[in-house]
């Protein structure tokens, strides 16, 4: 049975296809053949994931001034059971130790039966700043006595996105103390469906801001959605097994890290940092708007004026750790690059989702699972040891070694310890000198 197609059949049996035996140490080409075997993927969507697949003159649709295109490594995350059913999470990330540790740390979510998720509609915010309002109070209850006139006006702009099932679900007035005035802030609130929304709701705040500001007896500055999304959060839960995480000592040790980042906003920026390498990886692969849901993220970490971390762990009553993480996630399937680049389709099909909101479900867990990683990590042999290896093998990349004098390279600088790159180029020398074995 191939992965995917959450929420139907995971009720009814327990997929295995997202634990791949072997993947890491796999060619590309094997692991193509393994998520072809895994998912329903035709060999065409494989070579969309090939550098040479975004023409720049394609890519020019996207950006301006256009001279190239770059790549960045596309992977897939191995393990994840999502509600039940095996997912295979695309990432694209330059970062080294990120895909394996999402990866393992669904592993050790499996024995528990995996991520349990949930959203809340995908809810997106325009505002609108009116400005020299002489009665803020009673214009802002004149704008909601109005909401009806409004809310029809503002959905006359997106008929596509009202027959989907999407469309303005409410209006909010604020008044904001600022330095020199009252401003008067208009929020609509739009369900967006499967769309970031950015630009949906943009064009609804822009149509109706004449008629709010003369409501008001203002007028309209900015109209523009917040990408504080906290009407469209997304949460996932996991249990970890005790026994892989390493034991009791490692578990009191993880919720040890965990209260200082909950405690510390220094330690919280690496904290939320963590889930971030698996959330951003995930927006990117499957071209959503990165700097939207880092926005998004970075405001819902500040609780009560603090900063702080986005996650939560506990030990349950038998003593296994439990995460949560719940923030905002404002991503799309139709919209943006989503559809435009050929990468971020395939990705979209190795993810198999059919909503916005399964496809934000998948990002928080893999945030989560991100999130737990580092963690273990750190309460236990830190985050070096891994590290280097991988760095080790950059170093050799760099220094120009084939792929046969990497392995040698690699083994020779982490059974010395040294990770420098004039180390690299001496031994890289002596092996084709016919030493250094
Ligand atoms: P979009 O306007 O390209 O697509 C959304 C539209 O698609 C909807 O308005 C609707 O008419 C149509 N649609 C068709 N089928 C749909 C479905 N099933 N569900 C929902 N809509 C459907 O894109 P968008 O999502 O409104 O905007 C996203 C883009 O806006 C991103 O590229 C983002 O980077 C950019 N952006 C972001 C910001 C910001 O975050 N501050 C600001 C401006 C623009």
């Amino acid at each position: 049975m191939a992965v995917g197609r959450r929420r139907t059949e995971w009720r009814h049996t327990m997929a295995e296809n997202s634990r791949i035996a072997g993947f890491r140490n796999m060619t590309v080409d094997e692991r193509r053949a393994a998520i072809a075997d895994a998912t329903e993927l035709e060999a065409e969507s494989f070579a969309q994931m090939d550098a040479t697949a975004f023409a720049p003159e394609a890519a020019a649709d996207l950006s301006e001034n256009v001279i190239g295109v770059f790549s960045l490594p596309l992977g897939t995350a191995t393990n994840f059971t999502i509600n039940g059913t095996d997912v295979l999470v695309p990432m694209a990330t330059e970062e080294a130790s990120v895909i394996a540790a999402a990866s393992n740390a669904a592993r050790m979510a499996r024995p528990q039966g995996g991520f349990s998720t949930s959203s809340t509609r995908p809810v997106m915010q325009a505002q609108i700043q009116l400005i020299n309002v002489a009665d803020p109070h009673a214009a802002r209850t004149r704008i909601l006595e109005r909401q009806a006139e409004i809310i029809d006006l503002a959905n006359a702009q997106d008929p596509k996105l009202v027959e989907v099932g999407g469309g303005v679900t409410g209006l909010e007035v604020r008044l904001v103390e600022a330095r020199s005035e009252t401003y008067l802030l208009v929020h609509l609130l739009v369900d967006v469906r499967d769309a970031m929304g950015a630009n949906a709701v943009n064009t609804m705040a822009e149509a109706v801001s004449g008629t709010v500001a003369g409501i008001a007896e203002g007028e309209a500055l900015l109209r523009i959605l917040t990408n504080k999304a906290d009407r469209r959060l997304a949460r996932a839960r996991a249990v970890f097994d005790r026994e892989l995480l390493g034991g009791e000592e490692v578990i009191d040790n993880i919720l040890r890290a965990f209260e200082l980042a909950a405690a510390d906003p220094y330690r919280a920026a690496t904290h939320n940092k963590g889930i971030m390498n698996g959330v951003s990886a995930v927006v990117l692969a499957t071209g959503n708007d990165t700097r939207a849901v880092e926005a998004g993220a970075h405001s819902h970490a500040v609780v009560d004026g603090r900063y702080t971390c986005l996650s939560r762990f506990e030990k349950n009553a038998a003593g296994d750790l439990v995460g949560t993480l719940e923030m905002p996630m404002p991503v799309g399937l139709v919209g943006g690059a989503t559809k435009v680049h050929p990468a971020a389709r395939a990705a979209l099909q190795i993810a198999e989702v059919s909503t916005a909101q399964e496809l934000a479900e998948i990002i928080v867990a893999t945030g989560l699972a991100q999130n737990l990683a580092a963690l273990r990590v750190l309460a236990t042999e830190g985050v070096q040891r891994g590290h280097m290896s991988l760095h080790a093998k950059n170093l050799a990349a760099s220094a120009g070694a084939t792929a046969d004098e990497s392995a040698i390279i690699v083994a020779r600088l982490i059974e010395e310890k040294t990770f420098r790159f004039d180390r690299v180029q001496a031994l890289l020398t002596e092996l084709r000198s016919g030493g250094a074995r």
